[in-house]
């Protein structure tokens, strides 16, 4: 191909030939000025790509990265909880005309169900490059009283084991990010270059908030948190802190008598002044435990839907406050 094409001299050209744009942002940073600033020519009718995000830590990341080369949906609706979220036909019929589907599979059953069903998006599993590892409250479904719950330890032992909730963790939300943009630079490499440097804004924002975590965290009286379903494993690990739950890795699930006794039994061992509630899930047991132990409620946000206002950092700047507060930090 005619390498030495100069797009500037000959717009016409560059609109024509699309896969000459790509050699040109390589050649010159010049031209991706030019590029968007050109974007009357319609270089966005019916080109932009269309991307699922499983739910919206997905979608936050795909949405930065992507910028207007896509359009991103989550597959699971705003303020409803993700976990065991059972997809409605149509949203599996949505799926089969997406260009490229990101999740992590183990989290939703029905997406993983609805995805081996569905071809033609490519599929992007995150898991391997948020390293999901197994975490105390996800296994809580094991434990001695469980014998008569045995089956659902034979249901999947990757659910059952390993925790999902990378999404708190912003080192290895740096590392989903990358895979994302890896993702996108493959689907649709004429805009490589932007994906690029969305991604590197990105990593730096990330950087900049686990950093804000480290120093945060570092000097705190207690350090062990109660939530309400298990979901900080991953910044717990991260930052030095040990989580307990009201429930486990489910939400949904209620504790049963012998998991409340021994969440009361930490609060009090470990003088917890706050029991931490969510925004999508009934507080009633957080509430009743808070008044039985003589501790207080505050919202630690999982993030499992997209924040009521601002977007995913400054949901996490607010857990962090949240944290500093419960923990006594200095
Ligand atoms: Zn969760």
């Amino acid at each position: 191909m005619n390498v030495s094409l100069r797009p500037r001299r000959r717009p016409r050209a560059r609109r024509t030939l699309a896969a000459l744009s790509t050699v040109a942002l390589g050649l010159t940073g010049l031209s991706l000025t030019a590029c968007s600033a050109d974007s009357t020519d319609d270089d966005a009718a019916g080109d932009t790509l269309s991307v699922a995000a499983s739910f919206y830590p997905i979608q936050y990341l795909a949405e930065a990265i992507g910028g207007d080369n896509v359009t991103v949906t989550s597959i699971t609706p705003t303020n409803v909880e993700p976990h065991d979220y059972e997809l409605a036909p149509k949203d599996v019929t949505a799926l089969s005309s997406t260009d490229l589907v990101a999740y992590v599979p183990g989290f939703q059953p029905s997406l993983d169900d609805a995805l081996a069903e569905v071809a033609g998006p490519t599929v992007v599993d995150l898991s391997e490059a948020v390293d999901l590892v197994p975490h105390d409250g996800v296994e809580h479904d094991d434990e001695a009283d469980g014998a008569h719950e045995s089956t659902q330890a034979d249901d999947g032992a990757d659910a059952a084991t390993t925790d999902p909730h990378f999404w708190l963790d912003p080192v290895r939300m740096q590392s989903a990010a990358q895979a994302i943009e890896t993702a996108l630079a493959q689907a649709d490499p004429d805009h490589a270059a932007d994906y690029q440097a969305n991604l590197a804004e990105l990593t730096e924002a990330l950087g900049g908030l686990d950093a804000d975590f480290s120093t945060g965290l570092a000097q705190c009286e207690r350090t062990t948190f109660v939530a309400a379903h298990a979901a900080f494993g991953y910044l717990a690990e991260r930052y030095g802190l040990t989580q307990a739950s009201v429930s486990g890795v489910d939400p949904e699930s209620e504790p049963s008598p012998a998991e409340l006794a021994t969440v009361k039994q930490v609060v009090q061992e470990t003088g917890t002044t706050t029991i931490f509630t969510e925004e999508l899930v009934s507080p009633k047991t957080a509430e009743a435990l808070a008044a039985e132990t003589g501790a207080t409620t505050a919202v630690l946000n999982p993030l499992e839907s997209a924040p009521e206002s601002g977007d995913y950092a400054d949901a996490m700047s607010a857990n962090l406050q949240a944290l500093r507060t419960a923990l006594a930090c200095e």
